[in-house]
């Protein structure tokens, strides 16, 4: 198949290539697919879209008007398609549906403990043979109570690492799961219970409608003096302002986060030359309690690898005209993802 992929980056093209086994034509784009550069998706069989890629109603019309008929994400989320469209269209959709839950699981807990442990003042101190502790106090993980938003796969295994550490841990999800309570006593509360009692913070549920600034003014006020929040799932959960305002009266003590709500166009890119315009991630990025990393969370050897076999294990089903066993089905009536 002629195999088109849009925002494609150096770390993952050689991944891709392999999994294709020569068996299919690839483009590789380092542009994103938008309503302005959607003519490039022309004489594709098939669209490699990777999380900033566009895939509205506008999109995917164009797209079938070229005959495209199949979406292989190189990801899990798929909040940016519209799968009822793409459902109306005939296009077909498969996501990757767990690559490592455990490279973005760990990436979160770096985060906690980078945070927690001021690893980069350290780090920045020593390089300039400043060898003081001044300023460098952080808390023992053993014993605090740490809340998991959303206990899917990833917030699964956090739960796994945490009660590791002897973290006490309390989970909130619209499907609770009884194994993690049974092996590492994750105690399943409402939110409010859950923002009100957790000294860390970590938010695992989809970007959805109903899940939109789960995380807004009124969650912040709820929250711990000096809580530790990390978001490692999508910008979208967090409305930024409630939180950089919670940062500046001392009530969140710390924010880790590997997604921002408008991080499109900027993370996964250096501009390092430009003038930075985004005046709420400017003021996140002076702030000592805060770090961030740019969208990485995925970014390991085994996730990438498994992001390429699983997308080419797609299209080699659609090459043969079968069904991927990674396709969403979708319920237009119901608007639910079926898998
Ligand atoms: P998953 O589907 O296994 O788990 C998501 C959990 O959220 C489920 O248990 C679900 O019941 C729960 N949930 C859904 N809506 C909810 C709501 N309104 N309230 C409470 N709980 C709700 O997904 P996963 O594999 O664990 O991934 C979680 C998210 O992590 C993905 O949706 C994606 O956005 C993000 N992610 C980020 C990166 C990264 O590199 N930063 C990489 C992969 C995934």
């Amino acid at each position: 198949m002629n195999v088109t992929c849009f925002d494609a980056h150096t770390f993952e093209k050689d991944f891709l290539l392999k999994a294709a086994a020569g068996k299919h034509e690839i483009r590789f784009l380092k542009l994103q697919l938008t309503v302005e550069t959607v003519d490039l998706a022309q004489g594709a069989d098939v669209l490699l879209l990777f999380v900033n890629d566009e895939g509205s109603a506008p999109i995917l019309e164009k797209l079938h008007t070229f005959g495209i008929r199949y979406i292989a994400l190189r990801s899990a989320g798929y909040n940016h398609i519209d799968l009822v469209k793409a459902k109306e269209l005939g296009i077909r959709v498969a996501n990757v549906p767990a690559y490592s839950p455990y490279a973005v699981a760990e990436h979160t807990v770096a985060l906690m403990l980078a945070l927690n442990r001021k690893l980069t003042k350290a780090h920045n101190r020593i390089r300039e043979s400043n060898f003081s502790l001044t300023g460098l106090v952080g808390f023992d993980m053993n014993g605090k109570t740490a809340g998991i938003i959303g206990t899917g796969k990833i917030g699964a295994i956090v739960a796994k690492i945490l009660h590791g550490f002897g973290c006490n841990l309390l989970g909130y999800d619209l499907y609770p799961n009884p194994s993690l309570t049974e092996h590492y006593g994750l105690n399943y509360v409402d939110m409010p219970t859950l923002l009100k009692e957790s000294d860390i913070i970590t938010l695992h549920t989809p970007l959805l409608e109903s899940t939109k600034y789960l995380i807004n003014e009124q969650a912040v006020e709820m929250m711990k003096q000096g809580v530790m929040l990390i978001n490692t799932s999508r910008g979208g959960l967090v409305k930024t302002s409630a939180v950089l305002a919670g940062l500046k009266s001392g009530k969140v003590g710390y924010f880790g986060i590997d997604v921002y709500e408008e991080e499109k166009g900027l993370f996964f890119y250096d501009r390092s030359n430009q003038i930075l315009q985004d005046e709420i991630l400017a003021q996140l990025m002076v702030l000592p309690n805060v770090l961030i990393t740019s969208h990485q969370a995925f970014l390991t050897d085994t996730a990438l690898r498994n992001i390429a076999e699983t997308t080419f294990e797609s299209i080699n089903c659609w090459a043969e005209g079968k069904e991927s066993p990674n396709e969403l089905t979708f319920n237009i009536e119901t608007s639910k993802v079926l898998k």
